[in-house]
């Protein structure tokens, strides 16, 4: 019995062998050659076309780059990586943080605030701004120190800080009673 299950499969590996060796002529070679660069190629525009959208929002360059792969065949990948913009959106995004940061912490070091009203750098203690006079802090309302105009209470004398409005209507009101008083003496 073994004898015969021994010509069997030897004899089935033999045609299949022979079948491949008749069958895989250069026709099939080519073709699937063929079929192989095709997956490759269509692969390569997938990707271009993700990793271009990642570097820059300008359409014409996105267009450019998928072209270059589409019409330069899968080879053309190496044409696109010289043209493709070097950072990603994302980098470039961190890299302007990064320089952000940076001109930051030089301002706390060096005791900087940005003027709210003109965009030039000034000290952290002035009053007003050296270049278009906007008031950067103002008077506590008691012990005279300069304080921002946000806070609530003077962290110096602990005076809570009237919202200017009020001080200015308590001064209208001030006056009036003023008067009034005066009316009332005569
Ligand atoms: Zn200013
Ligand atoms: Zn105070």
């Amino acid at each position: 019995m073994t004898w015969l299950l021994d010509t069997v499969s030897s004899w089935n590996i033999n045609i299949i062998a022979s079948y491949l060796w008749q069958n895989v002529t250069l026709q099939t070679f080519v073709q699937f050659v063929i079929f192989y660069f095709v997956v490759i190629w269509i692969s390569l525009i997938v990707w271009v076309g993700r990793d271009i959208s990642n570097r820059t929002n300008s359409i014409f360059l996105q267009v450019i780059s998928i072209l270059i792969v589409l019409f330069l065949t899968p080879l053309g990948i190496f044409a696109y990586f010289l043209i493709r913009p070097w950072k990603t959106l994302f980098e470039k995004y961190y890299a302007e943080i990064e320089g952000n940061l940076d001109i930051l912490a030089e301002s706390i070091t060096n005791n900087l605030v940005i003027c709210p009203s003109c965009w030039t750098q000034v000290n952290l203690h002035f009053k007003n701004c050296p270049n278009c006079s906007f008031e950067l802090q103002k008077e506590c309302q008691d012990c005279k120190k300069l304080i921002f105009h946000e806070w609530n209470i003077c962290p110096y004398c602990g005076k809570k800080q009237e919202k200017e409005k009020l001080v200015k209507k308590g001064k209208i009101e001030k006056k009036k009673e003023e008067k009034f008083v005066k009316k009332e003496i005569k």
